[in-house]
């Protein structure tokens, strides 16, 4: 992989302000767009816009065609059995939403449990709090090691016969990896091994890691394509074939229906039994092109190895400044990360991270959605940079440059 040549493919980099360079250090939270993907809305819009499914002219077979051609290539890059696997939503977070309500909040009943771990993004807990004051359903915690920040290998009773559905993170936005060699896998194994159902939270890593729904054996998975250089505003849910009909639609209405009567109606098979109403066309069409972009550009042994060199570079740079403490296990960072959140002793992480803004740093500040978790290791609001295939080590000398010097002027005034 030519980062360079990655680089140019990010018309955002070509220099707008002045020539001055864009150090863009928030990828985490949404990354940018590649060529790829902006031409395609733009075709769509200006050569190729019509509604799908419905129309029977050239122009809305044609758009059907792109449509379901995403699906297609969504359901490749994840090794999806099947398309119809694949349902899109808004996002990570409506994904999940999807399944509590649509699947959890019909099933779950007093005495059921629900396992989470205690790294959660507010997107994989609030919804399964919800299910659980509605249904009586318990909520239960794979905690975190605070020395460590990997998440501890839980207590064998934890995951047992009430477990119905264990709803995991796969990447932290805080602490990066949190997972231990071989523990994700062996968490999946002992779900399914007590008939419970298994959701992974892909928000962060889809865009890093590469990742197979059957090989990891889970029956959800979430994400969203903001974060792989797609468009905002759609995302996926798989759901494994065999869960087709316990759950039921998330939103009826047009296009998802078979028949209607006045007083009743049935639904068509998966994936239009989930997608009611007129998609966000265009959206997902850039999904594809995303797909495309990374089919044809990335290669995601490459892309670790430039992130973790990075992230390397970032961690050292962070603890030669003095005075600066890093959340999560810095070892592994360095050894796979792709983000760093710090604190800097005596500045307020959004003092620091409006300081880096003025200097041209584009870092994120505060508690990241991830409020129990920044209560829990007593560190409510910290700074993140996260790296991604289009930075470049001058990125991170100019973070560092920039927060050492802002740090000595904040102790001098
Ligand atoms: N989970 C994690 C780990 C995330 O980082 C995010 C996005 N910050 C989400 C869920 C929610 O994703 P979205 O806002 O795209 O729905």
């Amino acid at each position: 992989m030519d980062i360079k040549k990655i680089r140019e493919k990010f018309p955002i980099f070509k220099g707008g302000d002045g020539g001055k360079r864009l150090v863009y250090l928030d990828s985490a939270a949404t990354s940018q767009r590649a060529d790829m993907v902006i031409d395609s809305v733009h075709d769509f819009y200006s050569r190729g816009n019509a509604s799908v499914h419905r129309g029977v002219y050239e122009l809305s077979e044609r758009a059907t065609g792109l449509y379901e051609q995403a699906r297609h290539k969504v359901a490749k890059f994840i090794n999806a059995a099947d398309p119809s696997e694949i349902v899109f939503t808004s996002g990570t977070t409506e994904s999940i939403n999807f399944v509590a309500d649509a699947w959890a909040r019909e099933h779950f009943k007093e005495g059921d449990e629900i396992v989470v771990t205690q790294a959660e993004h507010h997107a994989n807990l609030l919804p399964w709090q919800r299910v659980a004051q509605r249904t009586g359903a318990k909520l239960r915690f794979i905690e975190v090691d605070q020395e460590t920040f990997f998440l501890k290998d839980p207590p064998k009773d934890l995951i047992n016969k009430n477990t119905k559905l264990v709803s995991l993170i796969h990447i932290s936005n805080v602490l990066g990896n949190v997972w231990e060699e071989g523990l994700l896998e062996s968490v999946i194994k002992r779900a399914h091994e007590v008939g419970a159902r298994v959701l992974l939270d892909c928000a962060q890593s889809i865009a890093h890691k590469k990742i197979d729904v059957q090989a990891l054996g889970v029956d959800f998975l979430a994400c969203s394509a903001h974060k792989m250089c797609g468009p905002t505003g759609v995302g996926a849910l798989y759901i494994k074939k065999d869960l087709h009909d316990a759950v039921e639609p998330y939103q009826v209405g047009g296009s998802m229906v078979h028949d209607a009567e006045y007083e009743t109606a049935n639904w068509q098979p998966a994936p239009m039994k989930f997608e009611a109403g007129t998609p966000a066309i265009a959206q997902v069409i850039g999904f594809g092109a995303a797909v495309d972009f990374f089919n044809e550009h990335v290669d995601f042994v490459e892309l670790h190895n430039h992130e973790a060199k990075l992230c390397a570079q970032l961690v050292d740079g962070l603890n030669s400044i003095g005075g600066i403490t890093i959340l999560g296990n810095q070892c592994d960072m360095k050894m796979c990360g792709h983000l760093a959140a710090f604190v800097v002793d005596g500045i307020h992480a959004h003092d620091v991270s409006a300081m880096l803004g003025m200097r041209g740093v584009g870092v994120r500040a505060g508690h990241h959605c991830v409020q129990p978790l920044a209560k829990l290791i007593g560190v409510e609001a910290s700074t993140r940079a996260s790296l991604y295939m289009y930075n470049e080590s001058e990125d991170i000398e100019v973070l560092v440059r920039e927060l050492r010097d802002l740090i000595k002027t904040f102790k001098e005034a």
